[in-house]
C-alpha cells in the first residue's frame, strides 16, 4: 500500500473530469513540516500557532514567533501556508493568561475573544505574521468567528499593524491574504456577509459539529450524538460554500472530517475547494480524489443531502 501510495507523489489531486482540489496539511508546530514534505502536501492548511503560547510559562515574543513562522514559510517554498492565529481558552489552557474560571469555556473567552479583548497580545502576534510574510506565501486566519464586527475590527487592527511595521521600514510580502474560520452556526449563517470581507473561508468541523448539535467535543459518552456526518453539519457546509462561491472566494475544511474518505465525493458534490489534512492522510486523500468522477453521482448526492 505504502508504494502504492508513493507512487501519488507529484500527480495532481485531479478527479477524472479534470477537477482540481488543493490537499493541505495541518500542523502544530515546525517540527511537523519533515512529514509534510515527505507527503507531498500541497500547502500548510491550519498551522496551529497554540504551541507557542502553551510550550512557556509566558507569552511567546515577537521574535520567538516569527522564528517558527518563517521556517514553515520558507520551507514551504511559495507554497501557501495558512497560520491560524491563537486559539487559547476551551480545551487549550495556558495559565499566565490568567483566565477567569468559567462554567462553559467553550462558548467562553477564547480564541479570536482573547484577542479583541487583549489587542496588546494580538498585536505582537500580527507583527511577527507579517513580518514573516517576506519570507514564502503566508495567509493568516483568524478562528471562532461569530460576527461580521470582529472581522472588520481584525482588519482594522490588521492595518494599523502593517503601517507600523512599514513605518519602522520592515520587510512583509505586498499582499497577505486574510481568512477565517467557519466553525459557529453563526458564522455559517452570515457566510454571505463574511465572504465579502475574506479572502478565504476554512471550515473548522470539529468545533462546527460541537455547537451545532450542541454536543461538547470532549464529552464522554457522547460519542453517538457527537456525529460530523450529521445531515445538519454537511448541509452547514453546503450553505458556507455556496455563499463563498458567490462572493468569489474559496472555501476548505481543516477538520479532522476532511481526511474522511467516506465524505470526499461529498465534498466535492458540495464545492469544498481544499481539505486540509495531517499529512499522513495526504496520499489517501489523493488517492480518493483521482478515483471520482463528479459528473456521475454529484446531483443524487446534493439531492439526497437536501432531503436528509
Ligand atoms: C476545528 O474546530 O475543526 C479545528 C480545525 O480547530 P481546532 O480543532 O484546533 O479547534
Ligand atoms: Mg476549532
Amino acid at each position: 500500500l505504502k508504494e502504492l501510495l508513493d507512487q501519488l507523489k507529484g500527480k495532481p489531486n485531479e478527479t477524472v473530469d479534470g477537477k482540481n482540489i488543493m490537499v493541505y496539511c495541518n500542523i502544530g508546530n515546525p517540527g511537523d513540516m519533515d512529514a509534510v514534505l515527505a507527503n507531498d502536501g500541497g500547502g500548510i492548511g491550519l498551522f496551529r500557532s497554540e504551541f507557542l503560547y502553551l510550550q512557556g510559562n509566558d507569552y511567546p515574543t515577537e521574535e520567538e514567533q516569527f522564528q517558527a513562522y518563517k521556517t514553515v514559510a520558507e520551507r514551504m517554498g511559495g507554497k501557501r501556508v495558512i497560520i491560524r492565529t491563537l486559539d487559547i481558552g476551551a480545551d487549550k489552557q495556558a495559565d499566565y493568561f490568567n483566565l477567569d474560571h468559567e462554567e462553559n469555556p467553550a462558548m467562553g473567552l477564547r480564541a479570536i475573544r482573547i484577542c479583541l479583548t487583549r489587542p496588546e497580545v494580538f498585536k505582537t502576534q500580527l507583527r511577527a505574521l507579517y513580518r514573516a510574510s517576506a519570507y514564502g506565501k503566508v495567509a493568516i486566519m483568524f478562528p471562532m468567528i461569530t460576527s461580521v464586527w470582529e472581522v472588520q475590527e481584525i482588519k482594522r487592527i490588521c492595518k494599523n499593524v502593517r503601517e507600523e511595521l512599514a513605518a519602522e521600514g520592515v520587510p512583509m510580502a505586498d499582499y497577505v491574504e486574510l481568512g477565517i474560520m467557519i466553525e459557529t452556526p453563526s458564522a455559517v449563517m452570515m457566510s454571505d456577509r463574511l465572504a465579502k470581507e475574506v479572502d478565504f473561508f476554512s471550515v473548522g468541523t470539529n468545533d462546527l459539529t460541537q455547537y451545532t448539535l450542541a454536543v461538547d467535543r470532549q464529552g464522554n459518552n457522547l460519542d453517538k450524538f457527537y456525529d460530523s456526518h450529521h445531515p445538519a453539519v454537511l448541509r452547514m457546509l453546503k450553505m458556507a460554500a455556496d455563499n463563498a462561491h458567490a462572493a468569489g472566494i474559496w472555501i476548505g475544511i481543516c477538520g479532522e472530517l476532511g481526511a474522511d474518505t467516506s465524505l470526499t465525493e461529498t465534498f466535492l458534490a458540495i464545492g469544498i475547494d481544499e481539505l486540509s489534512v495531517s499529512p499522513a492522510s495526504v496520499l489517501p486523500l489523493r488517492n480518493a480524489i483521482r478515483s471520482i468522477d463528479s459528473r456521475v453521482n454529484h446531483d443524487k448526492i446534493l439531492n439526497e443531502l437536501l432531503q436528509s
